[in-house]
């Protein structure tokens, strides 16, 4: 019997189909490629035509005019441009003058905004991190962290006095928080500050080395005061006559003469010298000896003394006033996830759209082909193109509830900003640092050249991932916070809006996986965001009712302590997958808020990416309760890489919309168009 009497399909036919399906991985809608393979037909239902403008503008959100404001600006000034290659000392100098620049000049005032809207805050400290992140970060010590620092922690009487200083830069200051010793455990902070009764005063005292408070921003050269935090003691305050320590407060403190810029009496400072990236910032080392201080500098809001040294505070315990002094401070990290995802779409532009330029290889005797038609760039890429778009909205979606809780102060918005900022700001900034790397291999050896901005996006970024909170003591208050919800829900306690899905389907997550649905693999089903979205609540759920089992087992024997660490990285999957689900829910919604079709389509493809892909990279956690079976498993490995295709398609139009103009994006390689004649031109042809 020959093969086509045993196969009903003939040879040919086979063939056929065989070129028809490699031809899914060549095919582009956007950019054909040259040649015969331009011709071969895609299974594609239809091809995508985004309109970038639509795009566009439905991700700008509000305050794109101050951002354009922010481009022109500093566009009209290249002295204020940073260069590739630049010192320190003449790095740091460059960005006060930019700050200056950006207050005094440009009119720009990012400390009102922060008060008064926090959104347009976030806008600009995206813009200016698109500048330079060095500019970024010194602009958010100033007014997010010295500012805000007097804004939430002060009273009335330091909001009138320090606010227009902080505000036109009269006043430059610095956030004095970690030491030597301490860092992420803030509760054992050892700087102190003692009430003199007799004084009416502070005195800031440095009790050893671990204590000097190191890594301090704008403290090497530019700050004239720092809030410090410290131990309030009162003497003879406590039992027996002895002093007594009220936990850690914060106290304004000058260090350098208004007029002279010389250091004051008792105040020493160091400089932390050159650092990974980030060389614009002055980061310095203080050590107060004596230092003091009006009892009015301390920051009051939530503890107070009176003249006689009395304590006072509407919050009845230490742990409650440390715990509502820390979370005013949630704004940094609010900033740090947003600026983060600006960061990774200007990663994400460069190597798209190089990668789009660069030809490499191709069939015999034909044009070479575009690298990203290469099914591994596509797979190193279109995910994380997919990302960013799903951290956009993630990111606005938090940025608009920070908005909501400084106006409402609702105690429920507050929970939840509080446990989505810390768990966005690790998972993103995570998430960059990592694909920055990858963005500089899918560059190949132009993505080394300094100029092409890998080497300063990866530096500079990287310590977003440890400052505002390491990320992994942050994804632990996550998992803490998803722990008490979990206890509430049995208490039919109050749930906040993004935690909800735990009482509304807990019981359904956790019963046993449904074995019919588990081998349905139709692209239909697969595509539907109620089975997406389900199968990350799924893990949570699921990930979240063992490590409650299981940290009640190992506390009998461990302790609290040890059992927690027993399951520590059971609790950092935990945060990690709810902020998953949490990103997808906030992906899905502002599809179904898009007003415009077409763009709603081409979002609607990405986020289908984002959600296989993720659930694909965690397969094996699917597979081993039986939530897919193989069949599934394999299918939404094929749609994974079929949808990367298809994104790889528009990508172009995806990192277009992003909007982000050439004094941003500056590397040679990403440019929107000329991109090898400025690449000649740079390094002097
Ligand atoms: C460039 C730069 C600028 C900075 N600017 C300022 C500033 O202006 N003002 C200021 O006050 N501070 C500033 N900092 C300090 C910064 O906030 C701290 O470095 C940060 O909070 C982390 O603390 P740490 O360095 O003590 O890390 P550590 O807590 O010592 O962390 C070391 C390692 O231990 C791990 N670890 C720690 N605790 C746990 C735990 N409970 N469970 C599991 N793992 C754990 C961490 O994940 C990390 O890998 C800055 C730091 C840098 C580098």
């Amino acid at each position: 019997m020959d093969d086509n009497r045993r196969n009903p399909i003939s040879g040919d036919e086979v063939a056929l189909r065989r070129i028809q399906r490699l031809a899914l991985h060549l095919y582009t809608p956007s950019a054909p490629l040259s040649g015969e393979l331009s011709l071969l037909p895609c299974r594609a239902k239809r091809n995508l035509s985004p309109s970038v403008e639509s795009l566009s503008e439905y991700m700008r959100g509000p305050h794109r005019e101050i951002q354009a404001r922010i481009f022109e600006f500093f566009q009209s000034r290249p002295d204020l441009q940073t260069p590739v290659e630049i010192s320190m000392a003449e790095h740091r100098q460059l960005c006060m003058k930019q700050m200056m620049a950006l207050v005094r000049e440009a009119g720009i005032r990012p400390f009102r905004y922060l008060v008064e809207n926090p959104s347009a805050y976030f806008a600009i400290a995206e813009a200016v991190g698109g500048i330079d992140i060095s500019l970024g970060i010194k602009m958010g010590v100033q007014f997010s962290l010295w500012g805000g620092s007097v804004i939430n922690l002060g009273t009335k009487k330091h909001k009138e006095k320090y606010f227009d200083g902080i505000d036109n830069l009269d006043y430059p200051g610095c956030f004095a928080m970690t030491e030597l010793h301490h860092g992420s455990n803030v509760q054992a902070l050892q700087t102190t500050a003692t009430f003199d009764p007799i004084t009416d005063e502070f005195v800031i005292n440095t009790p050893n080395d671990g204590a000097i408070k190191w890594w301090i921003g704008n403290a090497a050269v530019h700050g004239k005061f720092a809030s410090v935090f410290a131990r309030l003691i009162l003497p003879l305050q406590g039992k027996g006559g002895k002093s007594a320590d009220m936990g850690i407060h914060a106290f304004i403190v000058p260090i350098r003469d208004l007029e002279t810029h010389a250091l004051l009496p008792g105040v020493e400072i160091h400089d932390c010298g050159h650092k990974v990236g980030l060389n614009g910032v002055d980061n310095g080392a203080l050590r107060f000896s004596h230092v003091r201080v009006p009892r009015d500098n301390l920051l009051n809001r939530f503890g107070d003394v009176s003249r006689d040294g009395k304590y006072t505070s509407s919050l009845p315990t230490v742990n409650k006033r440390f715990a509502a002094t820390l979370g005013e401070l949630v704004g940094g990290r609010v900033g740090l996830a947003y600026s983060s995802v600006g960061v990774l779409k200007i990663a994400v532009t460069i190597a798209v759209r190089y990668s789009l330029l660069r030809q490499q290889f191709g069939p015999p005797r034909k044009p070479e082909v575009s690298v990203l038609d290469y099914q591994s760039q596509q797979h190193r890429l279109m995910p994380m193109l997919a990302s960013t778009y799903a951290f956009h909205f993630a990111t606005q979606y938090l940025v608009d509830k920070y908005s909501e809780m400084k106006k409402t102060n609702d105690d429920q918005v507050i929970g939840d900003v509080h446990a989505l900022s810390a768990g966005l700001k690790s998972y993103v900034t995570s998430y960059t640092a990592r694909s920055i790397s990858t963005c500089r291999e899918s560059c190949g050896g132009h993505g080394y050249a300094a100029v092409n901005r890998f080497g300063i996006l990866r530096s500079d970024h990287d310590i977003f991932q440890t400052f505002e909170g390491d990320n992994t003591v942050l994804l632990q208050q996550v998992a803490g916070d998803l722990l008490k919800r979990y206890q509430e829900k049995f208490k039919g306690g109050t749930l906040s809006m993004t935690w909800n899905y735990l009482r509304e389907s807990m019981s359904s997550y956790l019963s046993q996986p449904n074995p019919v649905t588990a081998r349905w693999e139709g692209e239909d089903h697969l595509r539907d965001p109620k089975f997406q979205l389900d199968a990350f609540r799924y893990r949570t759920s699921r990930l979240l009712q063992s490590v409650a089992a299981r940290l009640q087992k190992h506390t009998k024997t461990l302790g609290s302590f040890g059992a927690w660490n027993r399951c520590l990285n059971h609790l950092l999957t935990l945060a990690e997958s709810h902020i998953e689900s949490v990103v997808l829910a906030k992906f899905i919604e502002a599809i179904q808020n898009c007003p415009d079709a077409n763009t709603r389509e081409v979002l609607k493809l990405v986020c289908d990416l984002y959600a296989l892909d993720r659930i694909w990279k965690d397969i094996g956690t699917y597979r081993n309760v039986d939530y897919v079976a193989p069949n599934k498993a394999k299918a939404i490995h094929k749609l994974t890489d079929y949808l990367s295709f298809q994104v790889r398609g528009v990508a172009r139009e995806l990192v277009d919309a992003f909007d982000l103009p050439d004094l941003v994006i500056r590397a040679p390689i990403g440019m929107a168009s000329e991109a090898y004649e400025q690449y000649t031109q740079h390094v002097g042809f």
